[in-house]
């Protein structure tokens, strides 16, 4: 822990920015605006200890008005980054921080994070927008981030929900509030995409040299640093969409404006865990054309790694050096998936590459069942763990969640036949795959449950929750209730990007 940062107050709160040291082009400065009478809602202990920050210091004034964005710490020099971006895959122009604000960034366990205030105002980038986010968006956001992170995948954190009782206008009123999210960047795709299409190749050389300097220092030295940061980070964008994959992810806005330039999962919107598995599904019901559903994620993920790959081109200089940066996607993906699937189902990567090919039908076969059953993902990879080698007597939790329950058994037949190649004894093998597995995710309902509550002020909930999912794949026998199917109300809910 930083020594410093435990004795900080809000005011002398250690920070740095070194965004702040790219020219005035890349940003503008300007104060959050504060959120009237604001008060907090909810706090991440372990994003807090992160910053050696005593989540009990949080709840007190000075540390409440720097969350709401209604004080900022002496050494802040907070700021909107201007980016563009291709939305739903067409070109759309400027965008930009149009409610998130920078303060600045301070060290952290993990080495410097950047604090990011998210609903603190109108900025030049706002747009049609108010600048402001509502309470229900910024639970989501809040949750999810620090749930994806306890699942072990890269993504952005989140430390703090401040709100008010001041109302935003959305398809109905609702209360604003105020996250603060943290990364060690928040550069997108569509940072530098901006710089492309503007045609300022020396802004876009800046951007690049200061992302590869910071977190790809090991490339500076290489004969085009350029090309490497684009295959780096296509392969790191690869990974984290095997991750969604492998735990039923859906970002649900993959716009480039909202890719990582660090691989990390960012800006969650309308995003879903899969339920009753449809390879189709759709999480943001804006999205009619289901550009972004749960099937198309990885071939959306490399579009994306395109339209990078597009906009550092006049830096590396040939296409076909490009292409070759981007032709790694595929292959990363692939070896990710199969990894992380391999993992899921308990088994080691099998010799040759005709039983790896078997195995892959293996798993094939396995999401045919699912979809055609409507199977709810967590709970059958979960279950899945429980199953005997030698005894399918024990197989009924699992084959419960199946109507045809003959094709189940003749797949979890060939299942058994080849877990029976394996090594591994029923309990170690149950215990790697819970530790992969989780029994805990953040299912929509759970979530409404804890904003609905949130909204009549009992914040007990929220916190509940955030506990639970810190500790995804622990049985918390406490919290059974928490790794039920979605009661039939559920069914009903409806996600959209109004945020
Ligand atoms: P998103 O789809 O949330 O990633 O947002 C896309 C763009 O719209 C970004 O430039 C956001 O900053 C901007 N934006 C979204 N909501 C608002 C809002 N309420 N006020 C201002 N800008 C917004
Ligand atoms: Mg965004």
């Amino acid at each position: 822990m930083t020594g410093t940062a435990i004795t900080a107050t809000a005011a002398n709160l250690p920070l740095d920015n070194s965004f702040a040291t790219l020219p005035p082009d890349f940003y503008t400065r300007l104060m959050p605006t504060p959120l009237p009478a604001p008060y907090l809602v909810g706090v991440s202990t372990p994003a807090a200890a992160l910053l050696g920050l005593d989540p009990a210091r949080l709840a007190e004034a000075d540390f409440v008005a720097l969350l709401a964005g209604n004080a900022v710490p002496d050494s802040a020099r907070p700021l909107a980054a201007v980016y563009s971006g291709h939305q739903f895959g067409v070109w759309a122009g400027q965008l930009g921080d149009g409610r998130a604000i920078l303060l600045g960034d301070m060290a952290s366990t993990a080495g410097p994070m950047e604090l990011q205030l998210k609903g603190a105002g109108m900025t030049p980038y706002s747009r049609m927008g108010d600048g402001r986010a509502v309470l229900r968006s910024s639970i989501r956001e809040f949750l999810c981030s620090e749930a994806m992170h306890a699942l072990g995948i890269p993504t952005s954190r989140a430390l703090s929900v401040a709100g008010s009782d001041q109302y935003i206008m959305r398809e109905t009123p609702e209360t604003s509030a105020v996250v603060l999210r943290m990364a060690p960047s928040f550069v997108r795709f569509g940072s530098f995409e901006h710089w492309f299409h503007k045609d300022k190749p020396e802004q876009l050389k800046l951007l690049a040299d200061y992302v590869i300097a910071r977190f790809y220092p090991q490339l500076a030295a290489t004969a085009n640093p350029y090309q490497g940061l684009l295959e780096a980070v296509t392969r790191r964008t690869a990974h984290m969409i095997a991750h969604w994959q492998a735990v039923g992810f859906m970002h649900g806005v993959m716009n480039t404006d909202n890719m990582s330039i660090l691989g990390l999962t960012l800006d969650y919107g309308p995003y879903g865990f899969m339920e009753a598995f449809d390879a189709q599904h759709i999480c943001n019901h804006t999205d009619q054309q289901g550009r972004y559903s749960y099937a198309m994620q990885p071939q959306i993920g490399h579009w994306n790694c395109y339209a990078l790959g597009q906009a550092l081109l006049p830096l590396i200089g040939d296409t076909d050096a490009a292409q070759r940066a981007l032709d790694v996607y595929q292959p990363e993906f692939g070896a990710k998936i199969d990894e992380l699937m391999l993992a899921k189902l308990g088994l080691a990567r099998a010799a040759s590459p005709e039983q790896q090919e078997d195995d892959r039908m293996l798993f094939d076969a396995m999401f045919t069942l699912m979809q055609d059953n409507h199977v709810d993902f967590t709970l059958f990879f979960r279950r899945l763990g429980n199953l005997r080698a030698q005894d399918p007597a024990q197989d009924a939790p699992l084959r419960d969640l199946f109507l045809d329950r003959p094709a189940f058994d003749a797949w979890a037949e060939r299942y058994r036949d080849r877990l029976r190649q394996e090594g591994r004894g029923d309990a170690a093998r149950k215990l790697a795959m819970d530790a992969v597995n989780p029994k805990y995710i953040l299912r929509n309902y759970l979530a409404q449950v804890a904003i609905e509550k949130a909204q009549n002020k009992d914040y007990s909930e929220l916190a509940r929750l955030l506990t639970v999912l810190q500790k995804p794949f622990d049985e918390q026998p406490e919290h059974e209730s928490y790794a039920a199917l979605p009661p039939d109300w559920a069914s009903h809910l409806e996600v959209s990007c109004s945020s």
